[in-house]
């Protein structure tokens, strides 16, 4: 038994090794492709739910790799969280968004809000209050259209800090929303105190709908009870007509998913922004 024990733990160390060497590549290839422009961001759009018109778009991280093709932001956003690139990586994609939006703006398209995924570590290691002031003084975006999305598991600690942060950013005049609502564990008492203006209901909720009716009333309490705190609230990962339909009658104020679009080159958002403005 000890034998195959030494054996269990030279292997399970061999795997780390492994592990730990495909992260440390697939770290250095990110930081070139930050470097080199290989990043891409695409827009997902974001509609009202009671006229159906586009009201905003989330900015998605796209990595096309010469070799590999498409990686996942799944695969490789952690990468970039433990290694620190996220530092760097987050302030390049808040410029990029802010740049964009104010192109779009000059080219005439209707003022919509873009929203910006911000990681829980970007708050630990950058100044994130000063790094989207530069963004937006740099590219002359206006912070009322600007929104950064603040994943709920990132609320749930270091309750102080993040207030204070949050706080900061509220201040510049921008939006706060709250992602993956209802999987992060944050108590409400808390969430009252922060200075957020929309939760996104979590895709997990609205996948099921209408087979599931746990998640139905998860996503009917989720709705009213962001309305009984005053906040907007958006529902996510929205594929069907049946789904769109349960969300209406709740009176849920907005969402995005495939039924709508899947996230969009800048220049085919522009095009479906445009053909609206037109409409
Ligand atoms: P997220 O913020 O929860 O983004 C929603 C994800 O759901 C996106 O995956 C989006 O493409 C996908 N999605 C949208 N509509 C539907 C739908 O109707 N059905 C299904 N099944 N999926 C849908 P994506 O683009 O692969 O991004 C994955 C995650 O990577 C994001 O989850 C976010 O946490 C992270 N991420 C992406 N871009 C950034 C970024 O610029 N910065 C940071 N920190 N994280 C990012
Ligand atoms: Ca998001
Ligand atoms: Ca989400
Ligand atoms: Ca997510």
């Amino acid at each position: 038994a000890k034998a195959r024990g030494r054996g269990a733990l030279c292997f399970f160390a061999e795997e780390m090794t492994t592990a730990a060497r495909e992260r440390l590549e697939l770290e250095s290839r990110l930081r070139q492709a930050l470097a080199q422009e290989q990043l891409q961001l695409h827009y997902q759009p974001q509609a009202d739910i009671a006229t159906g018109r586009i009201i905003g778009a989330e900015a998605l991280l796209r990595w096309n790799d010469p070799q590999e093709g498409a990686i996942s932001p799944a695969r490789f956003i952690p990468v970039a969280e433990s290694s620190g690139l996220i530092g760097p990586l987050g302030e390049w994609v808040l410029r990029q968004v802010c740049q964009q939006g104010q192109r779009w703006l000059d080219a005439g398209l209707p003022a919509i809000t873009l929203a910006v995924n911000v990681s829980p570590r970007q708050f630990q290691l950058t100044d994130l209050v000063a790094s989207t002031r530069t963004a937006l003084a740099e590219t002359g975006f206006p912070a009322s259209q600007l929104e950064l999305e603040i994943t709920e598991s990132a609320l749930a600690e270091r309750f102080e800090e993040v207030l204070k942060v949050l706080e900061g950013l509220q201040g510049l005049g921008l939006h706060l929303a709250v992602d993956d609502f209802g999987t992060g564990y944050s108590s409400l008492a808390h969430l009252k105190r922060f200075p957020i203006d929309v939760l996104k209901i979590d895709q997990s909720f609205i996948r099921d709908i209408p087979h599931h009716c746990d998640d139905m009333a998860i996503s009917a309490a989720i709705i009213a009870m962001g309305h009984s705190m005053a906040l907007k609230v958006l529902a996510e990962g929205v594929e069907t007509q049946e789904q769109l339909a349960f969300l209406v009658e709740r009176g849920c104020d907005s969402y995005q998913g495939y039924l709508l679009s899947r996230p969009l080159p800048a220049a085919d958002f522009a095009l479906l922004l445009q053909k609206q403005a037109l409409a």
